[in-house]
């Protein structure tokens, strides 16, 4: 699988060379191409932005390095091309494990107060958004996105690692965690953990799931 970022901050695409993502990016798992979009830009001073028609606070990103960038980067519009923006479809669990199954996919990180309508016309085919808050670029957006959709590329997670039992996989948040020591500060692991009985552990967890889901997101109940 291949990622494409369009950003005018390529430096933020530092932190792919880290952790679990760094690792499998090194193993080949999948490839990354950042461009920037100010390589585009035929303005002297490689300007991508302009004050908006009809007055109001802020810059807009200008057309032309966005389309540009997007056409040296995905030719021939194999990529899924996807816009980082809070007006975009919420994101969600199942929308990584779907996104996952592309072969390519670009991100376009907005700035300033946006980009302009027509680039979004011209060149994207979905709108995502991380949530109902408003961030001052897409790179971040962009990076949580890719980050959930790699863990369903294959040989991304390590054998202990797993997307099945988690937070979302089964609708319901996860069970609480524990390692060692059995007691810390007074606070010991339940005993269950400890029995070796695993029906008696499974029974357990699915226990917990539901009443932290039912505690803290009743509205994933609902659904
Ligand atoms: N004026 C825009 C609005 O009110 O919808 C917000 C622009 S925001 C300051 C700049 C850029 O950050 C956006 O173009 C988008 O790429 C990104 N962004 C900010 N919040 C986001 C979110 N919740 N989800 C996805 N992208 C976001």
């Amino acid at each position: 699988m291949k990622f494409h970022f369009l950003t005018v901050f390529p430096e933020y695409f530092g932190v792919l060379d880290y952790g679990i993502i760094g690792r499998a990016a090194r193993e080949g798992r999948f490839s990354v191409n950042v461009v920037n979009i100010r390589d585009y830009s035929t303005d002297k001073h490689h300007k991508t932005d302009d004050y908006p028609y009809g007055g109001g606070a802020g810059m807009v990103m200008t057309p032309d390095p966005i389309v540009r960038a997007t056409e040296a980067a995905d030719p021939d519009h194999k990529a899924l091309r996807i816009y980082m923006s809070p007006k975009g479809e919420p994101f969600k669990q199942g929308m990584a494990k779907e996104l996952a199954a592309y072969d390519e996919l670009l991100f376009l990180c907005g700035g300033y107060e946006g980009v302009d309508e027509r680039a979004i016309e011209l060149t994207v085919d979905r709108e995502i958004s991380i949530g109902d808050y408003v961030l001052t670029g897409g790179e971040l957006p962009a990076l949580v996105v890719m980050n959930a959709v790699a863990r369903y590329i294959d040989g991304v997670l390590g054998s202990s690692e797993s997307t099945v039992e988690e937070s979302f996989s089964s609708g319901l948040l996860e069970y609480p965690q524990y390692t060692r020591p059995q007691v810390y500060r007074g606070l010991s692991v339940p005993d269950v953990l400890v029995s070796g009985n695993h029906a008696e552990v499974d029974a357990w967890r699915a226990r917990k799931s539901l009443e932290i889901t039912k505690a803290r997101r009743p509205d994933l109940l609902d659904k």
